[in-house]
C-alpha cells in the first residue's frame, strides 16, 4: 500500500485499532523515523522543507462510515426527529460519562449555561464571577439572564481563573462563580469550592472544552452544582450543534427540562406537548439525528482523550527547556486533561525579538496550524452595547454601568499578559503520533536556533 492510501485506510480503518494514532501529519517518512532531528536543519520559515503536510493532521470531526452511520439512517428512516429514545440514550450514556445522576441535553452549550444560570434563578441585579479567559459564551451566557459579569484573574501558569482572585471580587450581589475549565484543563476546584461554600454561592461548570478531563478523580462537571458541555462541530466530542447539563440534583434538572420544553414539567411528555405549562420556558430541544451522532462520538472519546492527553503531555516534556517557551501546566490534582486546545506562552525576548506573530507564521510554514487564542473580554462592544440596555439601566446603578469604569474594575492584568503570549494548537492535532509531536518539537526548536534570522 502506498503512503497516501495507507493513510487514508488508517482514517477509515477501525478506531478500535486506533487508526488515528498513525495518521501522522509528517511530510517525509524517513525523517520521521529517525528520534533524532537534525540540529542544521533549515526551517520552512528560511526555504527549509516544512515538517508537515498542514492538510494531513487527523480531520475533525471523524465519521467512520461503518461504524457511524448505523444508528443515524436508521434514526432518520424512522421519522421519529424530535427528541424520543436516542436523546435519553445519550443523556443516560453521558450522565454516566460524567459521574453524575442526571444530564439534560439541549441545542448547544451557550443555551445549557444560559439555563443552567437561569434556573439556579440568578438574573437582573446578580453578580456571576467569572474567568476572563473563556470564549465569548461564557459571559454572553450571564448577560442573557441579565446578570453582571465580574472577572477574577487567571493563574498564569494554568490559565485558569485564580482562586487567589476571587474573594475580593465577591460582594453582597454575588450568586455564583462560573468556573470555565478552559483548554479542556480542570480549574483549581477544591479552593473554588471551598471559597463558594463560605460565601454560600453557587458553583456553575462551564466544561464545555473539557469532555472527560478529570481532577481528584471526579470528571469535571460533576464537581459544582451543575456542568455545562458543548457538542459544537470543533469540541472533543462532536454533534455539530449540541449541549448538555448534568447534575447530582434531580429537581434542579426537572426545572431545567421544563425550561427547555416551554414550561411543561418533565414526565408529562416526551416529544408531544400535553398538560400544563408552569412556567416561563423556552425550546431547545436536542433532535433524535443528532443524538445518534453523539452516540457514535461518544464510542471514541474515552480513548481519544487518553490519546490527547499523553500526547500534550509528551509535547511540553519535550519544548519546556527551550528559552522562551513555557508549556501550560496542570493543576497537582488534575488526573486527565481533555486539551480542546493545546497551548504554551511565547516570550519573544528568548527568540531575539521575534514577534508572536511572525513565530506563528514560522511555525504554519512548518505544516502546523496555530493560533494567538482569546482577546481581551471585558472592554469588547458586546459589553458596552449590553449596559446601555433599558434593562441593565433599570436594575444597575449609574456607577456600575460607567463602562469605563467597569474596564478600570475588571482589568486583569494576568489576562492581557496571556492573551498577548499564548500560542494555540488545536486538539485534532493531539490525535496524532508521538512522532508528531516530536515534529511539532522540532519546528520550534529550529524557530529558536534561528530566531536572529526569521
Ligand atoms: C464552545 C463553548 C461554549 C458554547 O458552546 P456552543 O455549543 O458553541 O454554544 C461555552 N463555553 C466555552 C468555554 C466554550 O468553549
Amino acid at each position: 500500500m502506498g503512503h497516501s492510501s495507507r493513510r487514508k485506510f488508517l482514517r477509515q480503518s477501525s478506531l478500535g485499532a486506533a487508526g488515528y494514532l498513525l495518521g501522522a501529519g509528517l511530510v517525509n517518512s524517513s525523517f520521521a523515523s529517525s528520534s533524532v532531528f537534525s540540529a542544521s536543519r533549515t526551517p520552512a520559515a528560511l526555504g527549509g522543507q516544512p515538517l508537515f503536510n498542514a492538510a494531513s493532521w487527523v480531520k475533525w470531526p471523524m465519521w467512520i462510515q461503518s461504524e457511524d452511520e448505523q444508528t443515524l439512517i436508521q434514526s432518520v428512516r424512522s421519522g421519529v426527529w424530535s427528541r424520543a429514545k436516542l436523546v435519553d440514550e445519550f443523556e443516560s450514556k453521558w450522565a454516566a460519562a460524567v459521574g453524575v445522576k442526571r444530564c439534560l441535553t439541549v441545542v448547544n452549550g451557550t443555551n445549557a449555561l444560559i439555563t443552567a444560570i437561569n434556573q439556579l434563578d440568578i438574573g437582573a441585579g446578580d453578580e456571576v464571577i467569572t474567568t476572563p479567559y473563556t470564549f465569548i459564551a461564557s459571559v454572553q451566557a450571564i448577560l442573557a439572564n441579565n446578570a453582571m459579569p465580574v472577572f477574577a484573574d487567571v493563574d498564569p501558569a494554568t490559565y485558569q481563573i485564580d482562586p487567589a482572585k476571587i474573594e475580593a471580587k465577591i460582594t453582597k450581589k454575588t450568586k455564583a462563580i462560573l468556573v470555565v475549565h478552559i483548554l479542556g484543563l480542570p480549574a483549581d476546584m477544591d479552593r473554588i469550592m471551598a471559597i463558594a461554600q463560605k460565601h454560600n454561592v453557587a458553583v456553575i461548570e462551564d466544561a464545555c472544552q473539557a469532555h472527560l478531563a478529570v481532577y481528584d478523580h471526579k470528571v469535571v462537571g460533576s464537581i459544582g452544582k451543575a456542568g455545562c458541555f458543548s457538542f459544537q462541530n470543533s469540541k472533543n466530542l462532536p454533534i455539530g450543534e449540541g449541549g448538555a447539563i448534568v447534575s447530582n440534583d434531580d429537581r434542579f434538572i426537572d426545572n431545567c427540562f421544563a425550561a427547555h420544553n416551554l414550561g411543561y414539567a418533565y414526565g408529562t411528555s416526551t416529544g408531544a406537548v400535553a398538560g400544563d405549562s408552569f412556567m416561563k420556558a423556552s425550546k431547545i430541544r436536542l433532535t433524535e439525528y443528532a443524538a445518534a451522532i453523539g452516540l457514535a462520538q461518544l464510542k471514541r472519546l474515552e480513548e481519544q482523550t487518553n490519546t490527547r492527553h499523553e500526547n500534550a503531555a509528551y509535547l511540553s516534556s519535550m519544548i519546556k527547556d527551550i528559552p522562551g517557551i513555557q508549556p501550560i501546566k496542570l493543576y497537582d490534582k488534575v488526573n486527565r486533561g481533555a486539551y480542546h486546545l493545546y497551548s504554551f506562552r511565547y516570550d519573544p525576548a528568548s527568540f531575539k525579538g521575534l514577534t508572536r506573530a511572525k513565530f506563528m507564521d514560522a511555525l504554519r510554514k512548518e505544516g502546523i496550524p496555530c493560533s494567538g487564542g482569546y482577546k481581551e473580554m471585558h472592554t469588547q462592544e458586546f459589553m458596552r452595547q449590553t449596559f446601555g440596555t433599558r434593562v441593565y439601566k433599570s436594575f444597575y446603578s449609574q456607577k456600575m454601568l460607567d463602562f469605563e469604569d467597569y474596564k478600570r474594575r475588571n482589568h486583569c492584568p494576568e489576562n492581557a499578559a496571556l492573551c498577548n503570549s499564548a500560542v494555540w494548537m488545536t486538539q485534532n492535532m493531539l490525535l496524532g503520533s508521538r512522532k508528531d509531536m516530536e515534529g511539532i518539537a522540532e519546528a520550534i526548536k529550529g524557530i529558536s536556533n534561528n530566531a536572529g534570522k526569521i
